[in-house]
Protein backbone atom coordinates (compact mmCIF):
# COMPACT_ATOMS: atom_id res chain seq x y z
CA UNK A 1 0.00 0.00 0.00
CA UNK A 2 1.41 3.09 -0.59
CA UNK A 3 2.32 5.62 1.97
CA UNK A 4 0.37 8.59 0.63
CA UNK A 5 -2.54 8.88 -1.64
CA UNK A 6 -2.90 12.74 -1.87
CA UNK A 7 0.32 14.99 -1.62
CA UNK A 8 0.95 18.72 -1.94
CA UNK A 9 4.24 19.79 -2.98
CA UNK A 10 4.72 23.92 -2.04
CA UNK A 11 7.88 25.42 -4.13
CA UNK A 12 8.10 24.23 -7.78
CA UNK A 13 11.90 24.73 -8.28
CA UNK A 14 14.39 22.29 -8.48
CA UNK A 15 13.49 19.25 -6.09
CA UNK A 16 9.89 20.50 -5.56
CA UNK A 17 9.43 19.98 -9.29
CA UNK A 18 11.70 16.40 -9.03
CA UNK A 19 9.67 14.86 -6.52
CA UNK A 20 6.42 15.69 -8.63
CA UNK A 21 8.08 14.11 -11.53
CA UNK A 22 9.63 11.01 -9.55
CA UNK A 23 5.87 10.56 -8.12
CA UNK A 24 4.66 10.45 -11.15
CA UNK A 25 7.24 7.52 -12.39
CA UNK A 26 7.00 5.69 -9.39
CA UNK A 27 3.40 6.34 -7.64
CA UNK A 28 1.05 7.20 -10.62
CA UNK A 29 -1.81 6.60 -8.65
CA UNK A 30 -1.45 9.24 -5.93
CA UNK A 31 -2.92 12.79 -6.87
CA UNK A 32 -0.56 15.64 -6.57
CA UNK A 33 -1.19 19.12 -6.29
CA UNK A 34 1.55 22.24 -6.49
CA UNK A 35 2.07 25.89 -5.66
CA UNK A 36 4.97 28.24 -6.14
CA UNK A 37 4.63 31.97 -4.73
CA UNK A 38 5.90 32.72 -8.24
CA UNK A 39 3.30 33.03 -11.23
CA UNK A 40 5.93 32.01 -13.57
CA UNK A 41 6.97 28.95 -12.15
CA UNK A 42 3.01 28.15 -11.57
CA UNK A 43 2.58 28.74 -15.34
CA UNK A 44 5.75 26.39 -16.32
CA UNK A 45 4.53 23.61 -14.61
CA UNK A 46 1.08 23.84 -15.33
CA UNK A 47 2.43 23.65 -19.18
CA UNK A 48 4.68 20.88 -18.29
CA UNK A 49 1.49 19.17 -16.77
CA UNK A 50 3.87 18.00 -13.28
CA UNK A 51 0.38 17.97 -11.05
CA UNK A 52 -2.73 17.69 -11.50
CA UNK A 53 -3.48 20.52 -10.13
CA UNK A 54 -1.77 23.97 -9.51
CA UNK A 55 -3.43 26.16 -6.87
CA UNK A 56 -3.02 30.20 -6.86
CA UNK A 57 -2.51 30.23 -2.96
CA UNK A 58 -1.01 27.97 -0.44
CA UNK A 59 -3.88 27.21 1.42
CA UNK A 60 -5.90 26.26 -1.36
CA UNK A 61 -3.26 23.70 -1.88
CA UNK A 62 -3.40 21.66 1.47
CA UNK A 63 -7.39 21.03 1.72
CA UNK A 64 -6.99 17.70 0.27
CA UNK A 65 -4.01 16.80 1.02
CA UNK A 66 -2.40 13.59 3.46
CA UNK A 67 0.95 14.28 2.62
CA UNK A 68 2.18 18.13 2.40
CA UNK A 69 6.11 18.83 1.42
CA UNK A 70 7.06 22.29 1.62
CA UNK A 71 10.27 22.74 -0.92
CA UNK A 72 10.77 26.45 -0.56
CA UNK A 73 13.94 28.33 0.53
CA UNK A 74 14.62 26.75 4.33
CA UNK A 75 14.44 30.92 5.32
CA UNK A 76 10.84 30.39 4.05
CA UNK A 77 9.59 27.71 5.88
CA UNK A 78 8.21 29.48 8.58
CA UNK A 79 5.98 31.55 6.57
CA UNK A 80 4.72 28.97 4.14
CA UNK A 81 3.38 26.89 7.46
CA UNK A 82 1.77 30.20 8.18
CA UNK A 83 -0.03 30.59 5.39
CA UNK A 84 -1.39 27.00 5.23
CA UNK A 85 -2.41 26.16 9.00
CA UNK A 86 -6.21 27.66 8.73
CA UNK A 87 -6.52 24.98 5.65
CA UNK A 88 -4.42 22.23 6.56
CA UNK A 89 -6.35 18.96 7.50
CA UNK A 90 -6.14 17.36 10.89
CA UNK A 91 -4.75 13.81 9.61
CA UNK A 92 -2.48 15.34 6.77
CA UNK A 93 1.54 14.74 7.81
CA UNK A 94 3.23 18.09 6.90
CA UNK A 95 6.79 17.73 5.91
CA UNK A 96 10.09 19.64 4.05
CA UNK A 97 13.43 18.63 2.10
CA UNK A 98 14.93 22.03 3.42
CA UNK A 99 18.95 21.21 3.96
CA UNK A 100 19.20 22.88 7.32
CA UNK A 101 17.09 20.86 9.88
CA UNK A 102 16.88 22.08 13.58
CA UNK A 103 15.61 25.93 12.59
CA UNK A 104 12.92 24.51 9.93
CA UNK A 105 11.63 22.03 12.85
CA UNK A 106 10.94 24.85 15.10
CA UNK A 107 9.69 27.12 12.58
CA UNK A 108 7.06 24.33 11.50
CA UNK A 109 6.22 23.28 15.15
CA UNK A 110 5.86 27.01 15.93
CA UNK A 111 3.44 27.52 12.81
CA UNK A 112 1.56 24.53 13.06
CA UNK A 113 1.06 23.32 16.86
CA UNK A 114 -0.40 20.20 17.06
CA UNK A 115 0.49 19.36 13.74
CA UNK A 116 2.22 15.94 12.60
CA UNK A 117 5.70 17.38 11.15
CA UNK A 118 8.37 14.97 10.08
CA UNK A 119 10.98 17.18 8.70
CA UNK A 120 13.25 15.16 5.89
CA UNK A 121 16.25 16.31 3.75
CA UNK A 122 17.30 14.31 0.45
CA UNK A 123 20.93 14.75 0.23
CA UNK A 124 20.80 15.12 -3.94
CA UNK A 125 20.75 18.12 -5.76
CA UNK A 126 22.58 19.90 -8.35
CA UNK A 127 24.00 24.05 -8.89
CA UNK A 128 21.16 24.27 -10.93
CA UNK A 129 16.94 25.88 -10.20
CA UNK A 130 13.48 26.08 -11.07
CA UNK A 131 10.85 23.86 -11.90
CA UNK A 132 13.22 23.20 -16.04
CA UNK A 133 16.13 21.86 -13.78
CA UNK A 134 14.47 19.22 -12.41
CA UNK A 135 14.53 15.31 -12.99
CA UNK A 136 12.90 12.20 -12.02
CA UNK A 137 15.89 10.52 -10.39
CA UNK A 138 17.07 12.62 -8.97
CA UNK A 139 16.95 10.80 -5.61
CA UNK A 140 17.51 7.42 -6.83
CA UNK A 141 20.43 6.12 -5.07
CA UNK A 142 20.51 8.88 -3.10
CA UNK A 143 20.39 9.35 0.61
CA UNK A 144 17.23 10.90 2.39
CA UNK A 145 17.52 11.45 5.61
CA UNK A 146 14.44 11.31 8.28
CA UNK A 147 14.76 14.02 10.96
CA UNK A 148 11.88 12.87 13.44
CA UNK A 149 10.67 15.88 16.05
CA UNK A 150 10.52 15.03 19.78
CA UNK A 151 7.95 13.68 20.87
CA UNK A 152 6.37 13.28 17.33
CA UNK A 153 4.65 10.60 15.50
CA UNK A 154 7.04 7.68 14.96
CA UNK A 155 3.86 6.23 12.31
CA UNK A 156 4.60 9.47 10.70
CA UNK A 157 7.81 9.12 10.22
CA UNK A 158 8.08 5.34 9.12
CA UNK A 159 5.37 6.60 6.44
CA UNK A 160 7.81 9.78 5.21
CA UNK A 161 10.08 7.34 4.93
CA UNK A 162 8.72 4.68 2.63
CA UNK A 163 7.53 7.78 0.90
CA UNK A 164 11.31 8.60 0.29
CA UNK A 165 12.29 5.23 -0.39
CA UNK A 166 9.60 4.68 -3.04
CA UNK A 167 11.02 7.45 -5.14
CA UNK A 168 14.19 5.35 -4.95
CA UNK A 169 16.47 7.47 -1.99
CA UNK A 170 18.24 5.19 1.11
CA UNK A 171 16.64 6.84 4.32
CA UNK A 172 18.62 7.53 7.44
CA UNK A 173 17.16 8.76 10.66
CA UNK A 174 18.88 10.91 12.69
CA UNK A 175 17.92 13.89 15.03
CA UNK A 176 17.99 17.39 13.65
CA UNK A 177 20.67 19.17 15.56
CA UNK A 178 22.77 16.03 14.36
CA UNK A 179 22.07 16.32 11.05
CA UNK A 180 23.11 19.86 10.61
CA UNK A 181 26.56 19.50 12.65
CA UNK A 182 26.97 16.32 9.82
CA UNK A 183 25.76 18.70 6.71
CA UNK A 184 27.64 21.64 7.89
CA UNK A 185 30.81 19.12 7.18
CA UNK A 186 29.90 17.72 4.36
CA UNK A 187 27.27 19.88 2.42
CA UNK A 188 27.66 23.71 3.74
CA UNK A 189 31.46 24.33 4.80
CA UNK A 190 32.52 23.10 0.94
CA UNK A 191 30.12 25.59 -0.35
CA UNK A 192 31.20 28.40 1.73
CA UNK A 193 35.09 26.96 0.59
CA UNK A 194 34.07 27.05 -2.87
CA UNK A 195 32.17 30.56 -2.80
CA UNK A 196 35.61 31.96 -1.24
CA UNK A 197 37.87 30.70 -3.85
CA UNK A 198 35.60 31.59 -6.54
CA UNK A 199 35.28 35.25 -4.90
CA UNK A 200 38.94 35.56 -4.66
CA UNK A 201 39.84 34.61 -8.04
CA UNK A 202 37.37 37.20 -9.44
CA UNK A 203 38.68 39.40 -7.00
CA UNK A 204 42.78 39.36 -8.04
CA UNK A 205 43.36 42.26 -10.70
CA UNK A 206 46.64 40.60 -11.81
CA UNK A 207 45.14 37.75 -13.11
CA UNK A 208 42.75 38.42 -15.86
CA UNK A 209 39.04 36.64 -16.18
CA UNK A 210 40.44 34.91 -19.18
CA UNK A 211 43.29 33.54 -17.80
CA UNK A 212 41.11 32.35 -15.01
CA UNK A 213 38.82 30.73 -17.32
CA UNK A 214 41.62 29.51 -19.66
CA UNK A 215 43.30 27.21 -17.27
CA UNK A 216 40.18 26.35 -14.65
CA UNK A 217 40.72 22.80 -15.95
CA UNK A 218 43.62 22.95 -13.18
CA UNK A 219 41.11 22.34 -10.16
CA UNK A 220 39.36 25.80 -10.20
CA UNK A 221 36.37 25.11 -12.64
CA UNK A 222 35.39 22.18 -9.97
CA UNK A 223 35.09 24.88 -7.37
CA UNK A 224 33.48 27.17 -9.91
CA UNK A 225 30.48 24.17 -10.53
CA UNK A 226 29.36 24.12 -6.61
CA UNK A 227 29.38 28.10 -6.19
CA UNK A 228 27.35 28.87 -8.89
CA UNK A 229 24.34 26.98 -6.71
CA UNK A 230 21.38 29.01 -5.79
CA UNK A 231 22.26 32.52 -3.98
CA UNK A 232 18.84 32.94 -1.83
CA UNK A 233 19.29 28.77 -1.15
CA UNK A 234 22.77 29.28 0.37
CA UNK A 235 22.28 32.84 1.84
CA UNK A 236 19.54 30.65 4.08
CA UNK A 237 21.19 27.91 4.93
CA UNK A 238 24.57 29.84 6.37
CA UNK A 239 22.28 32.39 8.40
CA UNK A 240 19.68 28.94 9.60
CA UNK A 241 22.60 26.50 10.71
CA UNK A 242 24.75 29.41 11.98
CA UNK A 243 26.33 27.88 14.97
CA UNK A 244 27.23 24.35 13.20
CA UNK A 245 28.98 26.25 9.54
CA UNK A 246 31.39 28.57 12.24
CA UNK A 247 32.22 25.57 14.53
CA UNK A 248 33.12 23.90 11.84
CA UNK A 249 34.64 26.60 9.72
CA UNK A 250 37.24 27.39 13.39
CA UNK A 251 37.83 23.84 12.96
CA UNK A 252 39.05 24.26 8.87
CA UNK A 253 40.69 27.56 9.93
CA UNK A 254 43.01 25.74 12.30
CA UNK A 255 43.67 22.72 9.75
CA UNK A 256 44.28 25.27 6.97
CA UNK A 257 47.00 27.18 9.02
CA UNK A 258 48.36 23.66 9.91
CA UNK A 259 48.89 23.40 6.22
CA UNK A 260 49.88 26.83 5.88
CA UNK A 261 52.90 26.29 8.44
CA UNK A 262 53.85 22.73 6.77
CA UNK A 263 54.36 25.12 3.41
CA UNK A 264 56.28 27.80 5.16
CA UNK A 265 59.02 25.63 6.79
CA UNK A 266 59.35 23.20 4.06
CA UNK A 267 57.48 20.28 6.01
CA UNK A 268 56.99 17.40 3.06
CA UNK A 269 56.29 14.56 5.09
CA UNK A 270 53.24 16.83 6.74
CA UNK A 271 52.11 17.74 3.22
CA UNK A 272 52.13 14.35 1.77
CA UNK A 273 51.00 12.47 5.24
CA UNK A 274 47.90 15.03 4.91
CA UNK A 275 47.33 14.37 0.97
CA UNK A 276 47.78 10.73 1.49
CA UNK A 277 44.80 10.63 4.09
CA UNK A 278 42.37 12.89 1.75
CA UNK A 279 43.40 10.63 -0.76
CA UNK A 280 41.63 7.76 0.81
CA UNK A 281 39.03 9.51 1.80
CA UNK A 282 37.47 9.96 -2.11
CA UNK A 283 38.44 6.09 -2.54
CA UNK A 284 35.87 5.23 0.42
CA UNK A 285 33.42 8.16 -1.19
CA UNK A 286 33.77 5.98 -4.62
CA UNK A 287 33.66 2.72 -2.89
CA UNK A 288 30.24 3.18 -1.40
CA UNK A 289 28.69 4.25 -4.47
CA UNK A 290 28.35 8.10 -3.55
CA UNK A 291 30.31 8.66 -6.74
CA UNK A 292 31.61 7.27 -10.05
CA UNK A 293 35.11 6.17 -10.10
CA UNK A 294 35.63 8.02 -13.34
CA UNK A 295 39.01 10.15 -13.57
CA UNK A 296 38.20 13.91 -13.39
CA UNK A 297 34.32 13.36 -13.22
CA UNK A 298 33.97 10.83 -16.17
CA UNK A 299 35.32 14.28 -18.59
CA UNK A 300 36.51 13.41 -21.80
CA UNK A 301 39.77 14.50 -22.68
CA UNK A 302 41.47 14.36 -25.99
P1 LIG B 1 14.51 26.52 -6.24
O1 LIG B 1 14.79 25.72 -7.48
O2 LIG B 1 14.93 27.94 -6.20
O3 LIG B 1 12.96 26.42 -5.92
C1 LIG B 1 12.33 27.04 -4.83
C2 LIG B 1 10.96 27.51 -5.29
O4 LIG B 1 10.21 27.94 -4.16
C3 LIG B 1 11.07 28.73 -6.24
O5 LIG B 1 10.22 28.56 -7.36
C4 LIG B 1 10.60 29.87 -5.34
O6 LIG B 1 10.00 30.94 -6.06
C5 LIG B 1 9.57 29.17 -4.48
N1 LIG B 1 9.24 29.92 -3.28
C6 LIG B 1 10.05 30.75 -2.55
N2 LIG B 1 9.36 31.25 -1.50
C7 LIG B 1 8.12 30.73 -1.57
C8 LIG B 1 6.95 30.87 -0.78
N3 LIG B 1 6.95 31.65 0.30
N4 LIG B 1 5.83 30.18 -1.14
C9 LIG B 1 5.83 29.36 -2.21
N5 LIG B 1 6.90 29.20 -3.02
C10 LIG B 1 8.03 29.86 -2.69
O7 LIG B 1 15.17 25.82 -4.95
P2 LIG B 1 15.48 24.27 -4.67
O8 LIG B 1 16.90 24.00 -5.05
O9 LIG B 1 14.39 23.43 -5.20
O10 LIG B 1 15.46 24.30 -3.06
C11 LIG B 1 14.25 24.14 -2.34
C12 LIG B 1 14.56 23.60 -0.94
O11 LIG B 1 15.26 22.36 -1.09
C13 LIG B 1 15.45 24.49 -0.08
O12 LIG B 1 14.97 24.51 1.24
C14 LIG B 1 16.80 23.81 -0.12
O13 LIG B 1 17.54 24.05 1.07
C15 LIG B 1 16.40 22.35 -0.28
N6 LIG B 1 17.38 21.49 -0.95
C16 LIG B 1 18.04 21.92 -2.07
C17 LIG B 1 18.97 21.10 -2.68
C18 LIG B 1 19.72 21.58 -3.92
O14 LIG B 1 20.79 21.03 -4.23
N7 LIG B 1 19.24 22.55 -4.64
C19 LIG B 1 19.21 19.80 -2.21
C20 LIG B 1 18.47 19.36 -1.09
C21 LIG B 1 17.57 20.22 -0.47
P3 LIG B 1 10.96 32.22 -6.45
O15 LIG B 1 11.79 31.75 -7.58
O16 LIG B 1 10.00 33.28 -6.81
O17 LIG B 1 11.76 32.54 -5.23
Amino acid sequence: MLPFARVTIIGLGLIGSSIARAVRERMPTVRLTGHDADSDVRAVADRMGLCDDIADNAGAAVTDADLVILCVPVGAMGAVAAEIAADLPADAVISDVGSCKAEVARALSEALPGATIVPAHPVAGTEQSGPEAGFASLFQGRWCIVTPIEGGDPVAAERVAEFWRRLGSDVETMAPEHHDRVLAVTSHLPHLIAYTIVGTADDLAEVTQSEVIKFSAGGFRDFTRIAASDPTMWRDVFLTNREAVLEMLQRFSEDLSQLQRAIRWGDGDALFEHFARTRAVRRSIVEQGQDDAAPDFGRTHG
